[in-house]
């Protein structure tokens, strides 16, 4: 049997974790303003600060590539809100290496850009959408677009997503009570649902306290009910994913809370500066974007990330209420 071949420069830290998913922010910027995240909307930091031109992301993205990673996923901020963002897709796609090419967007300009996101290369995509009540989902978000994305999502599937990942951040009070509605929706639709436990940041201490509520009486639901555990993939991301024979669609849930949660970390961030961050909580991030001027620096690049990987905690320190320099999701790519 034929052996596959290493790649030397293959990404691995101390504790042998190996990284193929490189999650890349392309903006800081967002039209939402979600409780969670950025309830007072978007606030420039008054320095100004360009974000990562399509050169730079291309040198970046090639960089990773090279040392093994498989799946890209553009984030923010509110992605799409780059004018470039089918370039930008269109350039991960084609860069050698890379075979998953994902986004993450609040689902404002889905309805209308999506078929060319999918004609530039677009492989997976997300969504988030907290409620599937309209004045619910005004309340989380801060804006009345609740059909809008609801047609988005629709719009997908009509250019040709077989799945799409609906990302539902779990509050107390507010959705964490409605999982029957949820599955409702995903019977006959083949829709990943997301729950995702909410994390703690730097900007945010009452609400965490207010809403925060673990995953797992969702985990006990569903498996009572016949759910069952599906295998995770080298380039998976950090979801456990549940299917039924009854249903199309399926169940993920990301409880970073979670006892060894880092254990199966796979993922490095870049932020739309151009910062690496090893993890999405606990550092300043280190500038990788004086290398990222010219194609030439590709080996320079290549090495820093590498010795920059050799620092990486073992895990997040969340249990221990740290929230690290993280002020907000949005401002590092969530
Ligand atoms: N604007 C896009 C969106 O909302 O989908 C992409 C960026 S957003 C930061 C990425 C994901 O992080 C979203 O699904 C959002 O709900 C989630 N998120 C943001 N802040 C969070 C928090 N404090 N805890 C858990 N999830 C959070
Ligand atoms: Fe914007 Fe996404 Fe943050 Fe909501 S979660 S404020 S849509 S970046």
């Amino acid at each position: 049997m034929a052996q596959k071949i290493q790649n030397k420069f293959q990404l691995q830290d101390n504790f042998q974790r190996k990284f193929y998913y490189l999650r890349l922010s392309v903006t800081d910027v967002c039209n939402f303003k979600c409780q969670y995240c950025l309830p007072d909307g978007y606030q420039p930091s008054g320095k100004s600060h360009s974000f990562l031109a399509l050169e730079e992301i291309q040198r970046v993205v090639r960089a990773f590539a090279h040392c093994g990673t498989t799946k890209v996923r553009l984030t923010g901020g509110e992605p799409s809100l780059r004018k470039d963002f089918s370039d930008i897709i269109h350039t991960v796609a084609q860069t050698k290496g890379i075979v998953k090419v994902a986004t993450t967007t609040n689902g404002y300009r889905m309805k209308k850009q999506v078929k060319d996101w999918k004609q530039a290369g677009l492989t997976h995509i997300n969504v988030s959408m907290d409620s599937l009540d309209p004045r619910r989902f005004y309340q989380i978000t801060g804006e009345n677009k609740f059909f809008e994305v609801m047609a988005g999502i629709e719009r997908a599937f009509e250019v040709g997503f077989e799945q799409v990942k609906v990302n539902v951040v779990l509050l107390k009070g507010l959705n964490s009570d409605v999982l029957p509605d949820f599955l409702f929706w995903i019977k006959d639709r083949p829709i990943q649902l997301r729950f995702i436990e909410l994390m703690q940041t730097g900007e945010m201490d009452r609400l965490f306290h207010q809403h925060h509520v673990s995953g797992v009486s969702i985990r006990n639901q569903l498996i009572a009910d016949g759910w069952l555990q599906k295998k995770r993939l080298p380039s998976d991301g950090p979801a456990q994913v549940y299917s039924h024979p009854d249903y199309l669609g399926e169940v993920g849930l990301i409880m970073p809370y979670e006892k060894d949660f880092c254990a199966s970390c796979n993922r490095l961030r870049i932020s739309a500066k151009g910062k690496l961050h090893l993890c999405l909580f606990g550092e300043q991030g280190v500038d990788l974007r004086d290398l990222l001027q010219q194609d030439s620096q590709l080996p320079f690049l290549i090495d820093r990330i590498h010795q920059q990987l050799q620092t990486k905690a073992v895990s997040h320190y969340l249990h221990d209420g740290n929230s690290g320099m993280t002020p907000n999701l949005a401002s590092i790519g969530g």
